[in-house]
């Protein structure tokens, strides 16, 4: 048996499927990404667990339900364009390269964005670009864009990222909130964006122009 595949396929049926996440696409992008590649070898045993890691550099992968609570919030058909905010690992880019067409996602941080742009070319993920660079501001070069996800904490929705999203498209980002944190999905109508606030998130923070100072 392939390393650690019945703690994937755990994973996948008690943290993901229980908590009402059924999408059979979904749950199968889950059970074929090896989640502990994407974390540091002393924390490999962990990698299934039902929490976030630490990948060095103060970042941290999110918890596994997470990553799928804000997947299935972008609901991607397949032939989308996907802005990622916030690459760190690269696990989310890669569960998101599965379910659309092509996934662009920036990091801050240009270790890790190494880091991840190396293991997502030996993993074969050929739809993904990872960019170094400040993703407050979005990535107007391939915008608009139907899908955007922040995988960090930010004081208010960047304006940017608002602009760069296509009409009836979906932006699901934690947002900072009287101390609390709050997972949104924000659809844009035209002009207008219509506001949901999911549940409660505990993320690291969004730096940059539009980010915590
Ligand atoms: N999606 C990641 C989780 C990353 S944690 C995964 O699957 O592993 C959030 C990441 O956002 C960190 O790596 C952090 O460096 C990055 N980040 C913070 N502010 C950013 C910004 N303004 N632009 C791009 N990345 C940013």
């Amino acid at each position: 048996m392939e390393t650690f595949s019945l703690e994937r396929h755990r994973m996948v049926e008690e943290q993901i499927a229980q908590r009402g996440l059924h999408d059979p696409k979904l749950l199968s992008d889950f059970e074929e990404v090896p989640r502990h590649l994407f974390v540091p070898k002393n924390f490999q045993y962990a990698a299934y667990d039902d929490t976030p890691l630490p990948i060095g550099f103060g970042q941290t992968i999110s918890q596994p339900y997470i990553v799928a609570l804000m997947t299935s919030l972008l609901q991607l058909t397949g032939d989308e364009r996907v802005l990622e905010v916030g690459t760190g690992s690269g696990y989310q880019a890669a569960i998101l390269s599965r379910l659309a067409a092509q996934v662009h996602t920036i990091e801050f941080l240009p270790d890790l964005a190494i880091r991840a742009k190396i293991l997502l070319k030996e993993l074969e993920y050929s739809n993904i670009h990872v960019h170094i660079g400040d993703g407050s501001l979005g990535w107007p070069e391939a915008a608009p864009y139907p899908a955007i996800i922040v995988t960090a904490s930010s004081p208010k929705v960047p304006d940017p990222l608002r602009e760069q999203l296509s009409d009836g498209g979906r932006l699901v980002l934690p947002v900072e909130n009287h101390l609390a944190e709050l997972l949104k999905v924000l659809t844009r109508r035209g002009d207008e964006f219509v506001e949901e606030v999911i549940t409660s998130v505990a993320f690291v923070p969004l730096r940059g122009t539009y980010g915590w100072k």
